[in-house]
Order: structure tokens, then sequence, then C-alpha cells
């Protein structure tokens, strides 16, 4: 196969990633291009040239993939009907039409259920009336969600009294909404799932993924419940992966239930901040494993060689601005991965740690303390 240049529409943490293992891959990706509005973004600083422009402008997409033979991106609020324009030689994967699902959480939960993927409960909602009188069939709390372009919990209000109602609807005001009931999840996990273009499908083991408001702050590899349950989610996955269609790594955010059955939360069309711990965990990383996806090269294993633990690296809150190289004490198994970012905000992914256990403990606590112990000892330092 000749060497492919790759375009990606996006280059924050994960176009970075993804660079970096595109550069490990000489034989398959010959260049990398990012399209992203900050200039000198991360995905730059790892060696791929970039475009500067809007995720969502015409002509800057156009651009890209005028000089790229397959496009793909880190972030779904990207532009599909452009992507869905664009024609061969260059190619779009994860596929426009996939992408178009996803980027609606009420289309995304319709097709789910629509082929017999358990989701919590869902209604769209046209109007403050609507919005009353749906609030009441379901009862209290109720999420009212953005159905696009939602990040962080950003696009989400808790509904919990009928004195909140009105409110949250001016909140998304001009914004389409829908709202879920609330489930009482007894834990949040996920799967990195790929698939590629020739339609083989590979899932990584299950992971519980712990959220600070509403940020994901640690992932577990692998999730702390029973074979049969993680066997579901696996089970939740490949079906997903199936019925999808795209090409490339998915990230399958899902509850355990109290009865422990599994509902999907949301998919993001891309690799997946609860899969950074594959970078050393695993046989083949999920940056590896999308570009691969992408080309219809065969899968790698996603074999998890060592119990891992995630801790992000978010931004202090009382801390904005250009700081100090981050260091940690080296030790055996820990991992310090930063993300080149100039300037820190609060809650702002900068950087991640994993931890491995590479001498096989198996004590996920043990995992837990070490890598809160590494966070812990990163300070954000003003560079004067
Ligand atoms: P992210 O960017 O973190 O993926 P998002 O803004 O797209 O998030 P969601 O994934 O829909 O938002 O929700 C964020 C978090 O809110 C979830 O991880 C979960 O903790 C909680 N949440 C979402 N939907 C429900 C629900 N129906 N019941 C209970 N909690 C929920
Ligand atoms: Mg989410």
């Amino acid at each position: 196969m000749v060497p492919k240049i790759l375009g990606i529409i996006g280059g924050g943490q994960l176009g970075m990633m993804l660079t970096e293992a595109a550069k490990s891959m000489p034989e398959h990706i010959s260049k990398v291009i990012v399209l992203d509005p900050t200039e000198n973004c991360p995905a730059a600083r790892a060696g791929a040239e970039q475009i500067v422009g809007d995720f969502k402008d015409k002509n800057a997409i156009l651009e890209l993939s005028l000089q790229s033979d397959i496009i793909t991106y880190e972030i779904e609020s990207g532009n599909s009907e452009v992507l869905e324009s664009l024609r061969a030689p260059v190619l779009v994967n994860p596929s426009p039409a996939t992408l178009k699902i996803i980027q609606d959480k009420f289309n995304q939960k319709t097709f789910l259920n629509l082929n017999g993927i358990p989701v919590p409960e869902f209604l769209e909602v046209e109007s403050l009336e609507d919005l009353e009188r749906k609030v009441m069939s379901f009862g209290y709390p109720v999420l009212l969600k953005a159905r696009r372009d939602a990040y962080d919990g950003r696009g989400n209000f808790k509904i919990e009294s009928r004195d909140q109602i009105e409110s949250a609807y001016k909140l998304f005001e001009n914004r389409p909404v829908m709202i879920e009931k609330w489930v009482d999840f007894k834990m949040e996990v996920s799967v990195i799932a790929a698939r590629n273009t020739n339609g083989e499908i590979a899932t990584y083991p299950v992971v519980e993924n712990i959220h600070k408001e509403n940020i994901l702050e640690t992932t577990i590899a692998p999730a702390r419940i029973d074979t049969d349950t993680a066997k579901e989610a696996e089970h939740i996955a490949r079906k997903t992966m199936e019925v999808l269609h795209g090409a490339g790594v998915f990230g399958i955010e899902m509850f355990v239930t109290r009865d422990n059955h599994i509902m999907i939360n949301e998919i993001a069309p891309r690799v997946h901040n609860s899969g950074h711990h594959t970078l050393q965990s695993s046989d083949t990383s999920q940056f590896e494993q999308h570009i691969r996806a992408i080309l219809g090269l065969p899968l790698g294993s996603t074999r998890l060689k060592h119990y891992a633990v995630m801790r992000n690296i978010l931004g202090p809150r009382d801390f904005a601005g250009r700081y100090k190289p981050i260091r940690i004490e080296e030790e055996s198994g820990v991992y310090l991965k930063m993300y080149d970012k100039d300037e820190a905000k609060p809650q702002r992914k900068l950087g991640h740690i994993n931890v491995i256990d590479v001498d096989d403990t198996k004590d996920i606590s043990l995992l837990i303390n070490r890598a809160e112990k590494a966070r812990d000892s990163i300070k954000f330092e003003p560079v004067n």
C-alpha cells in the first residue's frame, strides 16, 4: 500500500495522540494535516501540518480534503453536510452518515432504540408546554439535554421540581432539546470499539469511569463489575458497531443499572478519553487502532496486558494562564502525558497520568492511590 496523507479535523489532545500514532506507522501514513482554529495546536506540536481554521468552515474543510487522501476527526461537532459533499478520491471515516446520526442525541437514541439497543427513556421536546407535559409523565428528576454540540455536561440540566422547568427551558433557548429519565446508575462504564472498513470489529475490555462535575476524572481498566455484566457491555458495544456501520474507533459510554444491566448513555464517533490507558496497558493503543480501522488494515489485538488507571490532569480552579513545565517523579509503571497547551484554564484537560500494574498485583485501589498521589504532586505555577 502506498502511504496515505491523513487529514484530521481537530488538533487538540486527541488529534495530537492520533498524529503520534500515525508517525509510528510511516509505512501506512506519510503525513498528517490537521484543521484547528488555534495556531500551533497540540497536534501541530506533535508534527502535523496545520490549516488554521474553524472546524465547521466549508472552505477550510475543502482545502483539507484537497490535500488529504483520507479524512477523520477528533470532534463530533464537525460539519457533516460539508463532509458529506466531499467526493472521491478523498475518503471520510467514520462516514458522514454515521456522524450525522451521532451528532444529534435524539437521533442517536432513536437509532439505538430502533435497533433494540437499551437506552434511558427519552422524548423529544418541542415547546415549553410540551416540556411541562412530558416532565409530568416522566416524574422527577429528569434531565433536559441539548440535542447537539454538548460536551462535559454543559448541555445538560437536571430538573428536580416544577419551578425549575421554565428556567431550564430558557437555558437552552433556540437550541433543540430533549428529555431523559434519570437513571439511578450503579456505575458509569465505557467500551472502546473499533470497526474497520472491511467490517471487522474489535472491542477493548470494558472500563469504569468516574466523573466529577460532569468531567471525566478517572478511568479504571478493567471495570470492577462481574463477568456477566462485562460480557453484556461488550456484546452491546459490538452490536452497536454492527448497526452503525462506521469505520474507526468509537467510545461507547454506558450506565450499569442497580440490577446489573447495561444502557448506552452516548456514543462518541472518535477516540475517547476513557481509552487513553491503552497507550501503555494494551497490545494496541486506541490511536493506532483508529488509523488501522479507517485504512482498512487488520485490527490490532485489544488485549489488556496489565490493569491500569488513568487520571486526568485538569486545570486547577484557581489558576489561568501560562504555566511552568509539569514533571512528576520517575516511577516504574507511571506515565505522564501533557498535551502541550500553552495556557491553563479551570477544568481544562491539560494532560493525563497512566498508572500501569506492571507487577500484576491486580490491586486496583493501589493503582488509584498511586495515580492520585502522582496527580497531587503536580503544581501549576505561573511563568513570569
Ligand atoms: P461528555 O462530553 O462528558 O461526554 P455530554 O455533555 O455529552 O458529556 P452526557 O454524556 O449526556 O453529556 O452526560 C454527562 C453525564 O451526565 C453522564 O456522564 C452522566 O454522569 C450524567 N447523565 C447523563 N444522562 C443521564 C441520565 N439519563 N441519568 C442520570 N445521569 C445522566
Ligand atoms: Mg457523555
